[in-house]
């Protein structure tokens, strides 16, 4: 599977929420996640608590609740874009 193919289903870089932090925790066989925001850092707002936090790579979690947030790399410019994954959400490491 290339770089942001889409199956045609819900998941992709134009996922929203828990199916698009799946999509980028896993995509590029779990390298991307880790990977600097090309950007800049986004400056999220936690949609789980409301706290502010640094987005800095394209997965990420609010410092203050452990909520997980991700971005894909075509709409990494706008923190709008950021998706939440849901309360009680945990990365699989697979
Ligand atoms: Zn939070």
């Amino acid at each position: 599977m290339g770089c942001c193919s889409n199956n045609g289903g819900n998941s992709g870089p134009f996922a929203e929420g828990k199916e698009l932090v799946d999509f980028v925790s896993q995509a590029h066989g779990g390298s991307l996640r880790n990977q600097s925001i090309p950007s800049g850092s986004l400056e999220a707002v936690c949609q789980g608590c409301g706290a502010n936090f640094t987005l800095a790579t394209f997965v990420g979690t609010c410092s203050a609740c452990g909520g997980v947030h991700a971005v894909s790399p075509p709409r990494s410019g706008d923190v709008g874009n950021i998706q939440f994954a849901g309360k009680g959400y945990q990365l699989s490491d697979g």
